[in-house]
């Protein structure tokens, strides 16, 4: 008798969005949205620096390449911050990038 092939555990949207709840609504909800904002964007800003010092025309050294993997991290983790104390639910919300018809073009 063979064993079924192992699938790897898949990070999901919903599953990521529930672990930042349980790890962190309690602080997030009494920082507030403005607060949490001025925390994205101080992410937002780093991840920018990160771009520059990664950007093509330049050699990046290691410890770069993994701090521009960790910016993307931080804004997704602060992003979905917002999200959970806004009430958003972000695997329904991109459903618009998604389902077909809703999106067409370009983002907005
Ligand atoms: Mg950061």
């Amino acid at each position: 008798m063979s064993t079924p092939p192992q699938t790897p555990t898949a990070l999901t949207v919903a599953g990521f969005q529930q672990l930042i709840r349980d790890r962190y609504l309690a602080t997030d909800a009494a920082r507030g949205v403005p607060g949490t904002f001025m925390w994205f964007m101080e992410e937002v800003g780093e991840l920018a620096t990160a771009l520059q010092e990664n950007a093509p025309e330049r050699t990046p050294t290691d410890a770069q390449r993994a701090n521009l993997a960790e910016e993307f991290a931080d804004v997704l983790a602060w992003l979905t911050t917002l999200a959970n104390i806004a009430g958003v639910d972000l695997a329904d919300a991109l459903t618009k990038y998604t389902e077909e018809g809703k999106v067409e073009g370009v983002k907005h």
